[in-house]
């Protein structure tokens, strides 16, 4: 049998299961911790840092970090809202990320969170990368001005081999998503329906399909991102 366990976050006495990943005990307790690269059931890797969060008072990503007994969380102290906010700001100016004309806009993560932390103008210097889109994808575009490197794309997206189709290419600051070309040839629809899904932003794009939901009926247009947990 489970074992359940006690613990707070922001002095609310909370309760799970002992060794789940605190994001989704979280969630479980109507409380809201940000991710852009968590997929509940796959194995985290603390890739974005927006779940960023202090136990016991020190610094640990909530999407890696079990919760045990009488552990004690930090979510919403201002000193934290500021740190994702800083990391939100870094991924705008990091990439090209032009919301009015994206495909994703009201379905994009990134775009909602942004808007939760009421991010305006990043405090860093936009750099402008010049950076490719791939549209020679059967069924995908890939736009690598949008990528924010979260992997949720090469965790998530295999073949019927369990073979991965997104892949990490290069280094440093020209570290990139490479898409394989034989494999997405052969990509069923509903695999690269599930790629479109999963990226938080609209960096892999389904084509044929832009524009399909009108804007004003999409996910984060009326519901701001995590108030589904807190209402
Ligand atoms: S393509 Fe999308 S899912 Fe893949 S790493 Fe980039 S942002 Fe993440």
């Amino acid at each position: 049998m489970n074992e359940l366990v006690n613990f707070t976050i922001d002095k609310k006495e909370c309760m799970s299961t002992k060794g789940k990943y605190l994001v989704d005990a979280a969630a479980e307790n109507g409380i809201y911790i940000p991710t852009l690269c968590n997929i509940t059931g796959i194995q985290p890797r603390g890739a974005c840092r927006l779940c960023t969060v202090k136990v016991n008072g020190k610094l640990t990503t909530a999407c890696t970090t079990p919760v045990y007994n009488n552990m004690e969380v930090e979510n919403e102290s201002p000193e934290l809202q500021d740190l994702r906010k800083s990391i939100i700001e870094l991924m705008f100016a990091d990439g090209n990320h032009y919301c009015p004309y994206c495909e994703k806009s009201g379905d994009c993560e990134l775009q909602a969170i942004a808007y939760r932390y009421r991010v305006t103008v990043p405090r860093f210097p936009y750099s402008f990368p010049k950076r490719e889109i791939e549209a020679g994808h059967p069924l995908l575009a890939k736009d690598h001005n949008r990528c924010i490197l979260c992997k949720r794309c090469i965790k998530a997206v295999k073949d019927d081999d369990g073979r991965s189709i997104f892949a990490f290419a290069r280094r440093s600051h020209k570290l990139t998503i490479s898409v394989d070309t034989r494999l997405s040839h052969v990509m069923s629809p509903e695999k690269a329906a599930y790629a479109a899904e999963i990226c938080p932003v609209g960096a892999i794009l389904l084509k044929g399909a832009a524009f399909k939901k009108p804007i004003g009926e999409r996910k984060y247009d009326k519901k701001p991102i995590g108030t589904e947990l807190e209402m």
